[in-house]
């Protein structure tokens, strides 16, 4: 009996059952927390948030097929008002870990075992929001105080929140200034 010298990470699967037996098949359940932080936008999965894996493994002629969905929830702050947000995602992955030597498929089986990690790392950042909301008519931040905006505020443009901005609203109401076009844009976009 000989010991893979391979070392065994986290979101590797052992499939020696399975391995050139066509039509055995195998779920398994298992949560693997983040190995490193999952994403490059304004929400990520944080390192160490647990990922929830729900894996179908099944033995087909040419590797093992791995199917399943998988869950975790992502941070980060609101595209608008910067506001901390969070948020379950979930994804469902399908892919063939070949055996070694098909050269058409982009996994491999690697000794008797796949490794998923690159597959629902994938599958998660991909399905990330890119402008993420703290909520879906988030109404952003005030371009004047840099405060988030409250609704009712957002649909009033005309009133000043602080009167000492006063002057300034009726600069804005001249249609060839800069300012008119940073202050309507919340009401008036085309
Ligand atoms: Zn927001």
């Amino acid at each position: 009996m000989t010991v893979s010298k391979h070392r065994i990470g986290p979101f590797d699967l052992p499939v020696r059952d399975l391995v050139r037996k066509p039509g055995e098949m195998r779920e398994v359940d298992l949560e693997v927390p983040a190995p490193e932080r999952w994403g490059e936008g304004l929400v990520a999965i944080d390192e160490a948030t647990p990922i929830e894996i729900a894996a179908r493994l099944e033995s087909v002629h040419e590797g093992i097929l791995v199917s399943g969905d998988a869950d975790a929830t992502y941070t980060g702050e609101c595209g608008r008002c910067l506001t901390a947000i969070s948020a379950p995602v979930q994804v469902e992955f399908q892919e063939l870990f070949a055996y070694p030597g098909d050269e058409t498929s982009d996994f491999e089986l690697q000794d008797d075992h796949v490794d998923l990690e690159t597959l629902i790392r994938d599958a998660i950042v991909l399905s990330l929001p890119f402008q993420p909301v703290c909520q879906p008519d988030c109404p952003g931040l005030d371009p004047v105080t840099g405060e988030r905006m409250t609704e009712s505020a957002g649909e009033e443009q005309r009133e000043p929140l602080d009167p000492r901005w006063a002057a300034l609203q009726d600069y804005t109401t001249d249609p060839d200034t800069d300012t008119t076009r940073a202050g309507a844009e919340n009401t008036e976009e085309s």
